[in-house]
Parts: structure tokens; C-alpha cells; sequence
């Protein structure tokens, strides 16, 4: 094995990792090639910073820019400018493009390699992979997302009773005209849909529901998209003409939204590994890339595993459970013509929630100043109509 940091999984939090290593980086991806996540694709403007600093720019990849969020729930519809500007774009190509940019700085990634076990005992760790393999690591980064390798299952969440769903579509014309430069959170009994543009003329939608609801629709996605559409018709007029781009769905569940992993002194845990946040936020990327800045700080300096995730606590602890909490009433019928509402009366409040549920500048200034770049901040228009390129 070359170098002495093993990675298992090659999504964003591990790709973000090893192109920051080079050399001293293996990865470990265990899908052969490009493949699409249960993910809503809105980068925010952390997560393109973070990107920007490893010479990935979204927007230069054909992303869609997006500047405003449009809440809706039966007939009633708010809009409210962002405080900052995300991006629409598949992770089919974003963790491609990591992964090529995390390879050319020198690291050496394995595709098509499942890691099975891992054992952490003592300085040198043993990972067996699929094939029967195993190998040896003086590190060991779980950046598997919400998949958990044997024996290092993560605990629970707050809130854990949320199934999501993920498709692509093209929107019909004049729907793809209404969707430009905003991100659109439909709530319906039971839970929430994101939609918005990513490249190529694609759509992104993906779709949070709670498991019981699921069970009451008979656990049909044909039933599930009708019973959102009927709450939300927003939702329905956007799909009418809509080209549904996956035969199925792609689906997950058992989400631990609200998990802070406990510092572990055996292992790195990156990611999804790390903490999980709600979908609704569009953080959970920018998180990813975060928790894989402060790591390859940490391990330069020869530190433990466990400052990572003290450092982790600090920076987006209670931005998670927050933004859970947020979650718990966002999926409580009763409460959601109440948001849009509030969206409407009061758009200062959106976006000091959106500010609230998300890394906070200094803690980003920080960890990409320890990486010797001092970021482009650009702090968003509170206030501005539309998206603008970002700095
Ligand atoms: C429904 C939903 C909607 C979301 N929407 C957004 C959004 O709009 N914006 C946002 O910022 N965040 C969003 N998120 C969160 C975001 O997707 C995650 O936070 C982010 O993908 C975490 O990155 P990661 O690198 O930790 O994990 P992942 O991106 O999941 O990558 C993990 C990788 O590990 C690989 N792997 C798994 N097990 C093994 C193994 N045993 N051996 C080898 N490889 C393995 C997988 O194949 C995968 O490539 C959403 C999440 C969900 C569930």
C-alpha cells in the first residue's frame, strides 16, 4: 500500500480528503464508476467554496446558479432571497470530478473495492475488502456516508424516521423557466420535496417522507408522488410535462438526521460519518467538505482522531441539532401552512435560520486558511432578487 492514510469511500468527504493528502492518501470507493445518489444537489455557498479551494468550480461545470427559495404547501406560496448563493448540480459529475482532482494530486484510488471489515485495535489497522483482500493502514478515514462498515455502526439519530427518494427529470419549458435561479421546498403531509435545476437542462427532485406515511400509501412511489402532489400542486403543475428521466427512484432510508458522531480515538470519521444534518438545509455536503478540510489539518500535524471530532462539535454541533428540530415540525402537517407564513411576514427570519443551520464563516475562514488559501468570501445579498455569480 502506498501512503499511510486509508480512506474507504470515495464520495465527496473521502474525494475532498485525498486530493488534499496526495500521495499519503489510498481511497477506497466500492462503486466501479459515475453513479448517481440519494442526494438534492444544492451545493451551498460554503460547499463551493470549499470545491473552489480544491480548483472544482461548480458553476464552470455547467451548475445552476440559485439565489432565491420558493416555499409552498396547498395554495399558498412564499419566496425569499437566499442569504448566499448555492449551486444545482449532480453528484453523478461532482464526485467524478472530485475523485479525477483528489487522483491527480497523487493519491491512489481503487474503485469497485468494498471495504467489509475493519479492525482498530492497535497502530497498524487492517481493512478486508470484497474481493478477500486485506490491507494495511497506519490511518484509517471512514468516509462511507450513510453506509456503515461492520462493526462501526454509527447510533441514532433525532430524528430517524425519514425515507428519501431521488430522481431526475427535464422539466417542460415553461417549468424550467419558473425554476430558474431558485430552489423550490414543497411541504406535504408527512414530509417535504426539494426541486431545482442542475446542468444539462436536468432537474433535481428528491423527496423526504416519514415511515409511517410511507406505510399508509401502501410503500408505492407512484402513491407517495401523488399524495405530495395533491398537498402540494406546485409540485404537480411542475411534473405534469415533466420527462422522469429513472425508471425508479433512487431510495434510502434509516437517515440518522441529528447524529454528532463522539470522538473515537481509533478511528477518522469524515462526512455523513461525522455528523448529519437535514436535507432541507442543503448543508450536508458543505459538512462533508468541512469535516475532510479539518482532518487534513489534523493529520498533518500528527493528531488524533478525536480532535477531529471535537472540532466537528464546535464548528456545526448545534447547527445540526437545530436545524433537526426545525425538521421534527417541518413533517407535522399542522405546522407547515405556518412556515410559509412566516416565510411570507417575516423573510429576515429564513434567512437567519438558513444562517443558523450552517457552517459559520469563521470556522470556514479558518479551515481553508489553514490550507494557505484565504477565501473569496462573498457574503449574499440578503435582500437581492437574484442569483449572481459567485466571487
Ligand atoms: C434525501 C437527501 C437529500 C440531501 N440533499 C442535500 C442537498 O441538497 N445538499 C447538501 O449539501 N446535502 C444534501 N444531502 C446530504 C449529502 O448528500 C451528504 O451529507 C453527503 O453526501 C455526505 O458526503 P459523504 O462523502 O460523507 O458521503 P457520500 O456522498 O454518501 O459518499 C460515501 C461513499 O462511500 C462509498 N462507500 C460506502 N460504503 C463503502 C464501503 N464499505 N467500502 C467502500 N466504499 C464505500 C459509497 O459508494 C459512496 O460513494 C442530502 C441527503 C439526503 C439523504
Amino acid at each position: 500500500m502506498s501512503g499511510d492514510v486509508c480512506i474507504v469511500g470515495g464520495g465527496l468527504a473521502g474525494a475532498a480528503l485525498a486530493a488534499r493528502l496526495g500521495s499519503r492518501a489510498t481511497l477506497l470507493e466500492r462503486e466501479a464508476g459515475p453513479h448517481d445518489k440519494v442526494c438534492g444537489e444544492f451545493l451551498s455557498r460554503e460547499a463551493v467554496l470549499h470545491l473552489r479551494a480544491l480548483a472544482v468550480d461548480p458553476l464552470a461545470l455547467g451548475g445552476h446558479p440559485i439565489g432565491r427559495v420558493r416555499l409552498a404547501t396547498g395554495r399558498a406560496q412564499a419566496e425569499v432571497a437566499l442569504p448566499f448563493e448555492g449551486v444545482g448540480l449532480s453528484r453523478r459529475l461532482l464526485d467524478e470530478v472530485l475523485l479525477r482532482r483528489a487522483a491527480s494530486s497523487g493519491a491512489r484510488i481503487q474503485r469497485g473495492q468494498a471495504v467489509t471489515a475493519l479492525l482498530a485495535t492497535g497502530p497498524v489497522q487492517m481493512l478486508r475488502l470484497q474481493d478477500g483482500r486485506a490491507l494495511r493502514a497506519a490511518q484509517t478515514v471512514l468516509a462511507t456516508g450513510k453506509h456503515d462498515v461492520r462493526g462501526w455502526r454509527r447510533g441514532r439519530g433525532r430524528q430517524n424516521d425519514l425515507v428519501g427518494f431521488k430522481l431526475h427529470l427535464r422539466p417542460a419549458p415553461s417549468e424550467h423557466a419558473a425554476l430558474d435561479g431558485v430552489v423550490e421546498l414543497m411541504l406535504f403531509r408527512g414530509g417535504y420535496a426539494g426541486l431545482q435545476r442542475i446542468e444539462a437542462g436536468q432537474a433535481t427532485l428528491c423527496l423526504l417522507i416519514r415511515r409511517q406515511r410511507l406505510v399508509e400509501l401502501g410503500g408505492r412511489w407512484s402513491a407517495v408522488l401523488a399524495a405530495a402532489c395533491e398537498d402540494a400542486p406546485l409540485l404537480a403543475r411542475r411534473l405534469a410535462e415533466a420527462e422522469i428521466l429513472h425508471r425508479r427512484p433512487l431510495s434510502i432510508a434509516g437517515i440518522p438526521y441529528g447524529y454528532v458522531a463522539p470522538a473515537d480515538s481509533a478511528v477518522w470519521r469524515l462526512g455523513d460519518q461525522s455528523a448529519v444534518i437535514p436535507s432541507f438545509t442543503g448543508d450536508g455536503m458543505s459538512i462533508a467538505l468541512h469535516s475532510a478540510a479539518l482532518a487534513a489539518t489534523l493529520l498533518g500535524r500528527g493528531a488524533r482522531p478525536d480532535a477531529l471530532q471535537a472540532a466537528m462539535c464546535r464548528d456545526v454541533g448545534i447547527r445540526v441539532v437545530a436545524a433537526t428540530m426545525l425538521s421534527l415540525c417541518g413533517v407535522r402537517r399542522p405546522l407547515q401552512p405556518l412556515a410559509v407564513l412566516a416565510a411570507r411576514l417575516l423573510p429576515v427570519l429564513v434567512a437567519e435560520l438558513a444562517a443558523a443551520t450552517r457552517v459559520p464563516d469563521r470556522a470556514l475562514q479558518a479551515a481553508l486558511a489553514a490550507h494557505g488559501r484565504r477565501p473569496g468570501l462573498c457574503p449574499g445579498p440578503a435582500g437581492a432578487a437574484g442569483p449572481r455569480p459567485l466571487s
